[in-house]
């Protein structure tokens, strides 16, 4: 991994403009700009691509022209268009044209005379001097075909602001190219740390731009109930929040968010399948409406990680009117076929001492609680069903008897997938150990991502049919929003190729090699992608180690010195844990021998609102033979109830803290 890195650091970008990539950490870059032959580095690999002789250029004559009168293709070539705008400062104009040739200096976007088995979403491209030929049989592998031809560009295309005195050009190709698997998504949680209509609307356009179809969008859970629900507005009145006084945090989408985000997501060709957790992992909407539990509660929003033992009482037929009413609700918001119900991680014991769920299980005819969580899912089932809509569900959802048809996310390794595929189900892989983008990069690495194989070994031939696809998965509850990107790429650009390229032209190191044209590419697009900046964690909290009257805490840190490499500065992160309330950083000293040489003294409230707060001590040569301490002083905010950690990092903003 850290050979990657430092060859892209000094990798020269071969266009008239150097980017000084990561110079922040790595001191400052020579500038160097000469210009050579750019071979195609296209991610995921396309099936099959000819390089040939020649560039096409870009120019304000430039035309792009829409074979048909769908408004869809037309849609595609607006799109391009906007695309390739800000960059260029040209506003390529988007005509219909009824010839199936391309005119000179034209780019020609076309579903006619098109090869029906590239399927709905594979494409051609040819790109001679004098014009580029898109052709796929759908509007969808067209729209594909536009995120090739953006990165055959030169990587400044994605700028958003105007970049005079590039050439742009798109290198002569013939490609060829379809995906090998359905569903390639992510999971994006937005409950654990809200994520902004605006970051999720980003979030889907890195998606597109690697091919991607599915965004598996997490809405409800033991910390957050993050989507409206008119018919139940406690849900978001109290259930999209957690914590107390200056530690309240929270949001949720309204349903106008969610169809703006749905019908956006949709114009970029992927499908929004929402999640609606049950029979577990709802904590919140047990703290909106505690009827719904085997206990009658009262309760909180969780503002711990974990697992919680509060479920739905699935003994209580008024659960069922409640979650058929939200589930109508959210059909209405997505258009999508599937509808994901979670059924991880349910803990039976409220069940096993419910007298409704005891009732239920002997008028059933059920053997145990895992049975009786099988009844919920299968009833659940029959409602979706009925209502034009599959359930997919967490390999959990096979233990007692799986629902007929349901299709199965398989996470704890494999098994599930291969079992649920025996049986003839549909099947979604995303186990841990590949898939999962809030593991640290040191668990599961780049190449480790990349390794992944999708269709389990044992599976026939009519078995691995069932396997769809996979999704990276990244869950925030370690991550605020603004380090969401640090966790997802570059992991998610290899499970775009693992996902879409065909098995055998899967090469970790032609990936590499292409990688470093990409990390270009997310550069200018701004995406805050993982570098390795070694961090070390000094020490933690937690809520007896805290009090109202400050505290200091004084850290011996000369053995991590050494690990952190080399800067002017020293950064102390004080990263917020969970908990009920927030604290106060009042300051953080350096000490050498014992003698105070540094200090920042600024006040920082870290919270569920501001996860990391830095502190920043000059620091560069550290003389052996001398101790180094660092004393931070924080105090209780509202109440003791808080868990962190204090690290130190060369940089302000290291990422895999938490
Ligand atoms: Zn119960």
């Amino acid at each position: 991994m850290k050979n990657i890195v430092e060859n892209f650091l000094i990798c020269v970008l071969p266009f008239g403009l150097v980017l000084l990539l990561g110079a922040s950490y790595a001191g400052a870059q020579e500038s160097v700009s000469v210009s050579t032959v750019r071979e195609p580095a296209v991610i995921p690999k396309p099936m099959k691509m000819k390089v040939g002789k020649g560039y096409f250029i870009l120019k304000a004559e430039t035309r792009i022209l829409v074979g048909e009168k769908a408004r869809e293709v037309f849609g595609v070539g607006r799109y391009l268009s906007e695309r390739l705008g800000p960059a260029t400062g040209l506003s390529l104009v988007v005509q219909r044209t009824s010839k199936a040739r391309p005119a000179a200096g034209s780019i020609l976007l076309t579903t006619r005379n098109a090869r029906q088995e590239l399927g709905e979403e594979g494409y051609e491209l040819t790109v001679t001097k004098d014009y580029v030929v898109l052709r796929a049989p759908r509007a969808a592998g067209l729209f594909r075909g536009v995120q090739t031809v953006r990165q055959l560009l030169p990587p400044p295309i994605e700028s958003r602001a105007k970049l005079p005195g590039i050439e742009w050009t798109i290198p002569c190709v013939e490609i060829e190219d379809k995906p090998s698997f359905r569903w390639r998504g992510s999971l994006l949680d937005s409950c654990r740390h809200f994520l902004t209509k605006d970051f999720v609307k980003r979030y889907i356009d890195l998606l597109a731009y690697h091919k991607m179809n599915r965004l598996h969008w997490h809405l409800c859970e033991d910390q957050g109930w993050c989507i409206e629900i008119k018919k139940y507005p406690r849900l978001t009145e109290i259930g999209a929040w957690r914590g107390e006084g200056e530690n309240r945090y929270g949001g949720f989408y309204t349903q106008e968010d969610v169809k703006e985000i749905v019908e956006y997501a949709k114009s970029r060709y992927i499908m929004v399948v929402p999640e609606i957790e049950m029979p577990g992992h709802c904590t919140a909407a047990l703290a909106s409406y505690p009827e719904l539990a085997c206990t009658g509660g009262p309760f909180e929003v969780s503002t711990r990680r974990g697992i919680h033992k509060e479920v739905y009482c699935a003994g209580n037929d008024k659960v069922f009117e409640f979650l058929e009413d939200v589930l109508s609700e959210v059909i209405e918001l997505f258009p999508a076929p599937y509808i994901h119900i979670g059924g991880d991680e349910c803990p039976k014991d409220r069940w096993k001492r419910c007298a409704k769920c005891q009732v239920r299980i002997k008028a059933e005819g059920l053997k145990n609680e895992d049975e009786l969580q099988s009844y919920f899912i299968k009833r659940i089932e029959k409602f979706l069903l009925a209502k034009n809509r599959k359930l997919i569900g967490w390999d959990e959802i096979l233990e007692g008897g799986l629902a007929p048809s349901a299709t199965v996310q398989s996470w704890r390794g494999l098994k599930g997938a291969i079992a649920a595929a025996r049986a003839g189900h549909d099947v979604i892989v995303s186990p841990t150990s590949h898939c999962y983008l809030d593991y640290t990069h040191n668990k599961t690495s780049l190449e480790r991502v990349y390794s992944f194989e999708p269709v389990p070994e044992g599976l026939t031939p009519k078995g691995a049919k069932h396997i769809l696809g996979g999704e990276g998965n990244m869950w925030t509850d370690r991550t605020a929003q603004e380090l969401v990107d640090s966790w997802v790429f570059p992991r998610l650009t290899a499970l775009a190729e693992v996902l879409w390229s065909q098995k055998d032209a899967r090469d970790w190191k032609d990936f590499t090699g292409r990688m470093q044209e990409h990390y270009a590419r997310l550069d200018v697009m701004g995406v805050n992608f993982y570098r390795p900046i070694p961090a070390r964690r000094v020490a933690r909290w937690q809520p007896g180690d805290i009090s109202a009257a400050a505290k200091t805490f004084e850290w011996d840190i000369t053995n991590h010195l050494g690990a952190l490499g080399r800067g002017r500065d020293l950064f102390v992160i004080v990263v917020y844990g969970q908990g009920k309330h927030g604290v106060v950083v009042e300051g953080v000293e350096l000490l050498e021998d014992g003698k105070e040489v540094e200090r920042d003294e600024h006040k920082a409230f870290n919270g569920w609102s501001n996860l990391y707060a830095t502190y920043r001590l000059a620091l560069g040569y550290t003389r052996p033979e001398v101790s180094y301490k660092i004393r931070v002083k924080l105090r209780a905010k509202g109440g003791t109830n808080s868990w962190g950690s204090v690290w130190l990092s060369r940089h302000p903003f290291p990422p895999d803290i938490y």
